[in-house]
């Protein structure tokens, strides 16, 4: 194996520049060329691409973002693209590749892999919603950034005896809901896994008031539904003033914390380690702790349900 690529694909996500940054490390130190393609797989289409050495991914391992940025490409989606890109890799001699991104993103690198390019997915995104692996790159960071956030809400919710609707990312996954929820004392999260009726919501509330709770902060997983319509209904149901705040973006940016830079790191490294062992259309996944891999049409196939028991031990607690 002479020569490797590594790109980033998707959303971006905090740590995804750790786990750039450990594709690189361990192919030069086995004595392979790393080369980082831009913006996703339209670096490899437009034949954009940095040949990378230790500089080019020295000083950020403490970075949000990507260097190598991040970009949907619609022409993957066909297969005559496809082809052209397999080719451009052969013409600039990769050995392989790796992505980092979403289950889309595998879905890419599935495709290559078919065609002969072999290609190892790691997971990516803030969401944790890649079923294959119990976690992501930027999950933990992400969620850190909501609890600083909706900890700053609930002392004006205090101060001011309201109610915070919050809405958090996640796509259709309410894992960071459920966690925020439960890290900011939440009354109630709601998730498109738990589609809580509002009626219901507005009864917790009312109910949970009535035990002399003054100050109500309630999670809601984007996808579910509006958060001002709930805190608007919220407001009229229960006299409670009722706040919406949506924090969009803010969560995808940041300097990774530990558990995202040690776990990228170390999902970087058993990338290239899979692929100098001859394995390809495999993807990089935590499970328990340990790293495994898995085949990417299997990994695609499998379900990761929300955590009920959190979920009901949170509710239990919640007044
Ligand atoms: P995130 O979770 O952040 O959305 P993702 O990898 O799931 O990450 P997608 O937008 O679904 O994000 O996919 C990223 C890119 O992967 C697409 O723009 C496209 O280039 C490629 N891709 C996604 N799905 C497919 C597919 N079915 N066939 C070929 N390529 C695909």
């Amino acid at each position: 194996m002479k020569k490797i690529g590594v790109l980033t694909s998707g959303g971006d996500a905090p740590g995804m520049n750790a786990a750039i940054r450990a594709v690189v490390k361990t192919a030069i130190a086995n004595g392979i060329q790393p080369i980082g393609f831009i913006k996703g797989y339209n670096g490899i289409l437009e034949k954009n691409y940095h040949v990378m050495d230790r500089e080019s991914v020295s000083g950020i391992i403490h970075s949000g973002g990507t260097i190598l940025k991040t970009a949907r490409c619609m022409e993957f989606y066909e297969a005559s693209y496809r082809e052209k890109a397999f080719h451009n890799a052969k013409e600039i001699g990769l050995d392989g590749l790796v992505v980092i991104g979403g289950d889309g993103s595998y879905r890419g690198a599935g495709y290559l892999s078919e065609l002969g390019l072999p290609c190892i997915g790691v997971p990516g995104t803030i969401d944790n919603d890649i079923a294959s692996t119990e976690y992501t790159i930027g999950y933990d960071t992400a969620m850190n950034t909501v609890v600083e956030c909706v900890d700053k809400l609930n002392d004006t919710c205090q101060s001011h005896e309201r109610c915070s609707v919050v809405e958090v990312m996640g796509r259709h996954a309410g894992h960071i809901a459920l966690n925020t929820g439960i890290a900011t004392g939440a009354v109630q999260i709601i998730t498109e896994e738990i589609p809580t009726p509002i009626d219901d919501v507005v009864e917790n509330v009312k109910k949970i008031r009535e035990s002399g709770k003054d100050h109500f902060i309630v999670i809601v997983s984007e996808g579910y539904g509006n958060p001002v319509e709930i805190a608007t209904q919220i407001q009229e149901k229960t006299g409670i003033d009722s706040r919406a705040t949506i924090l969009g973006h803010v969560q995808r940016g940041g300097n990774p914390t530990l558990k995202d830079r040690v776990n990228a790191t170390r999902m970087g490294y058993y990338a290239v380690k899979l692929l100098e062992e001859g394995k390809t259309n495999r993807v990089v996944a935590l499970q328990q702790g340990n790293l495994v891999d898995y085949d990417i049409q299997e990994a695609l196939k499998m379900k990761k349900p929300l955590d009920m028991d959190l979920y009901n031990m949170m509710m239990e607690i919640s007044f």
